[in-house]
Formats: C-alpha cells, sequence, structure tokens
C-alpha cells in the first residue's frame, strides 16, 4: 500500500505568463474527490479562480489542462481535458479534450495539470523535463503551423521524445475557433481554446517525463486493469461499435448518419448528401488507408492514417475522422474524397477547428448563394458549393484575417451579425458555437442536446441523463469517450479505489456527474446566460424542412423542442426555465453557488 495522503494530492504546475513565475500547488483534496479530474475539476477551478465578468482573452482569464486520476495508469487513458472560458461565447465555460500521449507525459514528468494565467510579454513556449520546467522564447517559433512548431522543438530540444501541444497561425491571430494541436492529427479543437493561448502569447507546451506514475495499491490496480483491457479486446471483435472503431475508426460513421437522414449538407438545410458515395463508406479504407494509429496503449487503434493517392492533392499524408470531415465535405457539398481530407488535414496544420470552420464555410457559401455576400464582398472568391481551391482561398484569409476573412475569423454569430441583410437566420449556431456535423431537424435528440450543452452546440453531451452522466465522467475521468461505451462503469470505480485509494462505490456515479454539470449550469449564469433565453436553436430547425433523404419533410417543431426541453429540465433538478434549483444544488453540495443564483433569480 502506499502513502495515503500522497496519492490523494494532485501536483499542479501553475504558470504565471505576466511575470515568469513557476510553482507547484496542491488542490484541496475535497475538489478531487468531488470532482474527479479534467473537465469536472476544471470547471471548479474556474468557478472558483478565474473572475466573474473575466474577458476570456485577457491576462485574468485563466485555462486549466487537466489530466484524470486514471491517465497513465489504464491504456487509452491518453486524454486531457483544456478548460476555461470561452471566446466563442465570451459568457460560458469552454472545454476541449484531445488523447493521443501529451497527458500521460505530463504524469510521467511528476503533474497531474497546468494552470495558465496572465500574458507573456513576448511569444514563449513551456519547456517541462521532469523537474525542469522553464518558460523558453518562441519568437522563431511564431508564424509557424502546429507541425512545424512541434518538430523544431523537438530538435532544440534534441530529444523526439518530448510530446507538444501547439498553436498554430490561426491562434496566433486569434481567429475565434483556433485549437490547440499535438501530434498531427490530434487537436483539442472546440471552444476556441488555441485563441486562448494566442491571447497568452503561448506558442506551445511540450513535455517530457521519466518517472513512473504513482499508485496506491499497485498489485490491485493491475488486477483492475486487466479486467479493463479483457473487455476492450475482447470488444474488438465482439461489439459492433468496436469493430467498426478498430477495423475503419470513425469517419466510416458518415455514410450512417446520411443514411438516416441527419448528417450536414449545405449548411443544415438538408440531412442528406447526394455525393456521399463519392467521400464515405469503404472508399478512403480502398484507397488511402495505409496505417492504424493509437492513444497510448489503446488496443482500438481508431486514428487512421491514410495517403491521398490521386487528384490535386495527391501524396499527401492525412487522417479523417467524422468531426474534422463532416462539416468540411458533406457540409461544403465536396464529392471528392482527396479534397474533403486534404482540407481537415489544413485546418489541423494551421490549427483551427474543423468543425467551426466547416459550418462557417457552409454559411458563407449560402450567403454567396442567396446574394447576401458579393463576388466583391469575397473580395473575388467563387464561393460556389463544393468548390475546394475557393474554399481554400478563403481560408488562407480567415488565417490572416485579411478582408471577408478577418469578418468570418470572429466565428459564424458575430460575423453574421456584421454582414446582417439576414444572414442572421442562416447562422447555425447555439450560444455563439457553431453547429458539428448533425442536423437538428433529422435529428431531435442531436438538437436537444445542442441547445442545453454548457458549451453552446455538442454532440459528445448525451442526450439522455444517464448518457450526460457517462459523458461528464469519461471527461473527468479523461478517458476517450469510445472507451466509456465499451466498459462497465464498475470497472473505473475499481481503478479509483486501487489507483487512488478512494473509498469509491458505484453508487457515487450519478450524483458525482449531476454536480460536475449543475455546477457549469450555474457557472454560465454566473457569467450571463439566461437559459430559457439562451438554450435555444436558430428558427430555420423549426421551420425549414429537409427536401431530401430519409428525413424529408422533417423539422423539429418548436413546440416539441420546448416540450422536450422542459422534460429535461425538470429531470436535470432545474426550474422551468432552466435554472437549478435551490434545494438541488444543496443537495449535491454546491451550496457555494447558491447566492449567485438566488442574484439571478431576484
Ligand atoms: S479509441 Fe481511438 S481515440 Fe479512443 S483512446 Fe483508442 S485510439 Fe484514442
Amino acid at each position: 500500500m502506499g502513502d495515503y495522503m500522497k496519492q490523494l494530492s494532485l501536483r499542479i504546475l501553475e504558470i504565471d505568463l505576466s511575470e515568469n513565475i513557476i510553482e507547484v500547488i496542491e488542490l484541496p483534496h475535497k475538489w478531487v474527490r468531488e470532482y474527479i479530474g479534467g473537465r469536472g475539476l476544471g470547471t471548479r477551478l474556474l468557478w472558483e479562480r478565474t473572475k466573474q465578468g473575466a474577458n476570456p482573452l485577457t491576462p485574468e482569464a485563466e485555462m486549466y489542462i487537466l489530466t484524470g486520476p486514471l491517465t497513465g495508469v489504464i491504456p487509452g487513458g491518453a486524454h486531457i481535458c483544456l478548460t476555461f472560458k470561452s471566446p466563442l461565447t465570451g459568457n460560458t465555460i469552454g472545454f476541449s479534450v484531445t488523447g493521443a500521449q501529451w497527458g500521460p507525459e505530463l504524469k510521467y514528468a511528476g503533474y497531474d495539470g497546468i494552470i495558465l494565467k496572465g500574458k507573456s510579454p513576448k511569444p514563449v513556449y513551456l519547456m517541462i523535463k521532469d523537474d525542469v520546467v522553464e518558460l523558453r522564447d518562441a519568437g522563431h517559433l511564431w508564424g509557424t503551423t502546429t507541425w512545424q512548431t512541434q518538430q523544431l522543438i523537438k530538435e532544440e530540444l534534441k530529444d523526439s521524445q518530448f510530446k507538444v501541444l501547439a498553436i498554430g497561425p490561426a491562434g496566433e491571430n486569434l481567429v475565434s475557433f483556433a485549437s490547440i494541436g499535438q501530434e498531427q492529427f490530434r487537436a483539442a479543437a472546440r471552444c476556441g481554446s488555441g485563441t486562448v493561448w494566442g491571447s497568452k502569447g503561448l506558442k506551445a507546451v511540450a513535455v517530457r517525463g521519466t518517472n513512473p506514475v504513482s499508485t496506491f495499491d499497485l498489485p490491485g490496480v493491475i488486477k483492475a486493469r486487466g479486467e479493463l483491457e479483457k473487455l476492450m479486446l475482447s470488444n474488438r471483435t465482439n461489439h459492433p461499435r468496436g469493430y467498426e472503431l478498430v477495423r475503419y475508426g470513425n469517419s466510416i460513421s458518415l455514410t450512417a448518419h446520411n443514411d438516416e437522414g441527419r448528417l450536414v449538407n449545405k449548411n443544415y438545410r438538408e440531412g442528406y448528401f447526394e455525393g456521399i458515395s463519392e467521400v464515405g463508406g469503404l472508399k478512403y479504407d480502398l484507397r488511402y488507408f495505409a496505417k492504424s494509429r493509437s492513444c497510448s496503449g489503446c488496443p482500438l487503434g481508431c486514428m487512421k492514417l491514410g495517403i491521398v493517392r490521386d487528384g490535386i492533392f495527391a501524396g499527401n499524408v492525412v487522417c479523417p475522422d467524422f468531426d474534422s470531415t463532416a462539416n468540411i465535405g458533406p457540409g461544403c457539398n465536396i464529392s471528392d474524397l482527396g479534397s474533403m481530407v486534404y482540407l481537415s488535414r489544413w485546418a489541423d496544420e494551421q490549427g483551427l477547428d474543423a468543425t467551426s470552420l466547416g459550418n462557417i464555410t457552409g454559411f458563407a457559401m449560402e450567403c454567396y448563394e442567396k446574394g447576401i455576400l458579393s463576388l466583391e464582398d469575397l473580395d473575388g472568391i467563387k464561393l460556389e458549393w463544393g468548390n475546394t481551391t475557393a474554399i481554400l482561398e478563403l481560408w488562407r484569409k480567415i488565417v490572416k484575417r485579411e478582408g471577408i476573412g478577418d469578418i468570418l475569423a470572429k466565428g459564424v454569430k458575430c460575423a453574421s451579425q456584421a454582414i446582417g441583410k439576414g444572414s442572421e437566420k442562416l447562422a447555425m449556431h447555439c450560444k455563439g458555437v457553431e453547429f458539428p456535423g448533425f442536423v437538428p431537424q433529422g435529428g431531435h435528440k442531436k438538437g436537444l442536446q445542442y441547445a442545453i450543452s454548457d458549451r453552446g452546440p455538442c454532440h459528445h453531451y448525451g442526450s439522455t441523463i444517464d448518457e450526460q452522466n457517462q459523458r461528464v465522467w469519461a471527461d473527468s475521468l479523461t478517458v476517450c469517450s469510445w472507451q466509456r461505451r465499451l466498459v462497465d462503469p464498475q470497472i473505473y470505480m475499481d481503478l479509483l479505489q486501487t489507483t487512488m485509494g478512494w473509498d469509491i462505490e458505484l453508487s457515487e456515479w450519478d450524483i458525482t456527474a449531476e454536480r460536475m454539470l449543475l455546477l457549469a449550469r450555474a457557472y454560465n449564469i454566473r457569467e450571463g446566460i439566461i437559459p430559457e433565453k439562451d438554450d435555444v436553436l436558430p428558427e430555420r430547425v423549426h421551420t425549414e424542412p429537409l427536401t431530401t433523404g430519409k428525413k424529408a419533410g422533417s423539422v423539429y417543431p418548436l413546440e416539441k423542442f420546448k416540450a422536450d426541453r422542459l422534460r429535461w429540465y425538470k429531470e436535470r433538478g432545474c426550474d422551468e426555465t432552466g435554472v437549478p434549483k435551490i434545494e438541488h444544488l444543496e443537495e449535491f453540495g454546491l451550496d457555494f453557488t447558491i447566492p449567485v443564483i438566488k442574484k439571478f433569480t431576484q
């Protein structure tokens, strides 16, 4: 048995970028036990440490990069969650998750997370090698892509084993939907995480660790981990979703969602893409696939690297998944596989969230089609549906913030407000965050998730209470959301008992999830969200029926949406306007939020 108190403490690096002060702090045990790690703990820190009303892009705003208690312990437990105030919404929580190897490496260096605060007077990157932690000059890296930055830092540090998170030119130029990339084709993409780094003058965080991860009861961990591995290995072949991920990766689901009539097409006007046979199904596997890649130790290996073998982008290495291609390909009516997967790679290299970028591009294309944006407005770019060359021209302008690109770089909500002429009705967002790849008219459950999710439209939020609880647990344990679907939660409880020394039972699963989700809702209210007014969908979803595919004729009627939302509010312990009830907050130990909620309801 290890030292109980030692296991309960998290070692967090607190980096003051303004003053170049680096400290190691410990978080209160109560917070760690009640909020677990990753997304849950990040929400608790955001409430406590980021001042009410803080502008997300000013030095006073903080970011929390957190691993989970099982990071570096279990296969595929390799994710991290970055929590911050969202620059896309300006008044909600933002969080973003990414897998690969960076999280375990931070643990091997001896840290559970990083708090970023302040703003560096000049571009810097953070270097962590076990006990050596320093801010280094990044002036020579400014302007390089996420991929180039990762390579240059490894060369500079003379160690290819460093794991590097980096922003690209988009983050530097404060594009509102900039991402943070790692290890090529992996990114913490949503909500403008890279924009926050750009505002702080932080180009990258490179980490290298050589220590083992300490555990409370090593033999117990080995046994529980064995159970998890057995289940995952069996699910590689026995679970249909597991097999699909192992064999094809998740971009294969483009076709299935299209068949169901809920895949984005032409800026969410349609849920069916006629060109799907050119970009979906087995075509990638048959023509481009080269090899599989995994997050640390994961036996599923869902990343499918390939090489474009035809067309103008031939020779480029690519790695598509559903989220990085749905809005760019079917969303913009691109029916050429090589173009779709290369554009997704281009977004990754420049440090852009492919989901938001595809959404905004579809919006601009519809504005052009309807004459709201003229050729002159678009700086001469013929932005027709499916025109790859025009799309790349537009994207270069977005990254550089030139002309129309500067307007679109602000996100679809702000861009539509700047353009006017009725374009606001074509902006498909909730709370200022762009819709992902599902069309709510063709899938009402997705629509409800979009509206009620605390970070803006998110198809990972979960449509039922059970699903939402599972999701927030996965993001707080920082395990992959695919693994979460294949594993019995009791295994995670066994792992927490043996890894952390916690006396924890499965009965805490729902209670802990509810606490974390209610806190995020309370935080949003504190920062200015009015649930009844802001948990809404764009008018198109309620009034414009799809015209093609299985769901032709469908809308998500406003009355049905309101009834679904009301049912969810009640199930989640909120009143009919979506505000958490005081007695519910008390029940889940959220007393510290009550003064804010009372003030809001008075
Ligand atoms: S299923 Fe894919 S994303 Fe999840 S841990 Fe495994 S390799 Fe990573």
